[in-house]
């Protein structure tokens, strides 16, 4: 396969210029980070006055984690390290949880952000000839615009037309001759259910790639997705604190999200002991940015799990690759006793051909226990009123998820294309236990 780059050079760097560089943005950093109320504080307590003090990569643990709720502490400027007049965007976390989190940006830093997510366009194989659609939220939420910018960059045709509203959306396809969307996997599944419903034939479409992220999704949750829509669909990581998309993606060989270690320092921790994770150990991710001056953040506990892959890439590309983010250390749930992780049960049901394009967890008290509920829908091809079939079907969903994560659930089939879907993130998970048992 002939590989695609934006930047060869730089995608492609020996691991010990990348380090040299790492290093110099790294004090860089660090002296932007002093100017900001939050961090003058903090890393005077721990002894670096300037980024001079930063003499190796190393060093890096002598700069304190930080974590999202010190992000709220310092809301709204805490973290600011350039006059005001001098940030030009800021971008919110979604904050359903209370305070949003604020990242600011000066030009500088929206150019650079722009020139990663080109990056990762390149390196899905596409070029000014596509025709892109921004399937996707736009507004504070970073993945519209920031994937609109780089899209641009890249010199595609890029129709914003946002999420929802699928009608429009096929029509918008069909009249400009879309090659490549950019959405959640939750949303292009839904996508695949109103394409049948709607009568949409595959044929009159042009579609080649998917850029699909924003949530966690399995290997068979993205086989899916390529098979039923007969595209090629790249997993797309990133996070607000960070940007926004731009930060890890798979390149061709799609073996692992490339992580722009020239923008960021990764590292990989034990949650519990906050030590490093051993070699390719499942850990937290850790992140520092290096490529933005208006707000820097150092040693951010994204609470993503991941690790690396040690092989080189047949791509060329040295920066490492991350493996499939399954879920956050706060996605949790504790069944009964039971660690279970959502992603689990994804990978366990999606699997299965029977089972349709969305699910949904449930968790409840009943009495003094915990009872789960899996709801899925069935595939266009069960028919919801033979119930034998039905039962057996459910039976074999029940015995998989119970081999999977030992919790026994109950198993409820829906009707194809029935459960809500939501524009934004999926809703996976609805948990109505009382909050303080
Ligand atoms: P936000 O700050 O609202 O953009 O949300 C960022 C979070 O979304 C990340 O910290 C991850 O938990 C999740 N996320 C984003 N992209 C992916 C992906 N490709 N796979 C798994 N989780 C993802
Ligand atoms: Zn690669």
């Amino acid at each position: 396969m002939k590989y695609q780059y934006r930047d060869e050079k730089t995608e492609c760097m020996p691991r010990r210029d990348l380090e040299a560089l790492q290093l110099e943005r790294l004090r860089r950093t660090v002296d932007h980070a002093l100017r900001a109320p939050f961090y003058r504080e903090r890393l005077s307590a721990a002894g670096i006055r300037d980024g001079g003090g930063i003499k190796s990569l190393d060093d890096l643990k002598r700069i304190p984690f930080t974590s999202k709720k010190d992000l709220r502490d310092g809301f709204p400027w805490g973290f600011l390290s350039i006059p005001k007049e001098d940030v030009i965007r800021l971008h919110t976390s979604s904050g359903t949880t209370g305070i949003p989190t604020t990242i600011y940006f000066s030009r500088d830093d929206l150019a650079r952000w722009t020139g990663y997510v080109a990056r990762c366009i390149y390196g899905a194989g596409c070029n000014k000839s596509d025709v892109f659609q921004n399937m996707i939220t736009y507004g504070l939420f970073t993945g519209g615009l920031g994937f609109h910018a780089g899209a641009e960059e890249v010199g595609m045709l890029v129709i914003p037309s946002g999420p929802g509203n699928t009608t429009r959306q096929f029509r918008l396809m069909r009249d400009f001759g879309t090659t490549v969307v950019h959405a959640t996997p939750s949303f292009l599944l839904h996508v695949e259910t109103k394409m049948k419903e709607e009568g949409v034939k595959r044929e009159s479409l042009f579609l080649k790639r998917a850029f699909a992220g924003a949530e966690p999704y399995s290997e068979d949750t993205r086989r899916r997705i390529e098979e039923l829509l007969r595209i090629d669909v790249y997993n797309s990581y990133g996070l607000s604190e960070m940007n926004g998309p731009g930060v890890a993606f798979e390149c061709q060989a799609k073996n692992g999200l490339h992580i722009w270690e020239d923008g960021y320092i990764a590292e990989i921790i034990n949650p519990d002991t906050l030590e490093p994770a051993a070699g390719g150990e499942t850990g937290e991710l850790v992140l520092t940015i290096l490529c933005r001056e208006a707000s820097p953040l150092l040693r951010y506990r994204t609470r993503d799990l991941t690790g690396f892959y040690d092989e080189p890439c047949p791509c060329g590309r040295t920066h490492r690759r991350l493996r499939r983010i399954t879920g956050r250390s706060d996605d949790m749930l504790i069944i009964n006793g039971v660690n279970v992780f959502p992603s689990q049960i994804e990978e366990a049901i999606m699997a299965m051909k029977e089972v349709g394009n969305n699910y949904l967890i449930v968790v409840e008290k009943e009495g003094v226990l915990d009872k789960l509920t899996v709801k899925t829908e069935v595939g266009p091809d069960v028919f919801m009123d033979d119930s034998r079939p039905l039962n057996a079907l459910r039976e074999r969903i029940r015995k998989t998820i119970q081999a999977s994560i030992t919790v026994n659930p109950r198993v409820e089939l829906h009707e194809h294309g029935s459960l809500p879907v939501s524009e934004g993130k999926a809703v996976r998970v609805r948990d109505t236990r009382p909050k303080d048992v």
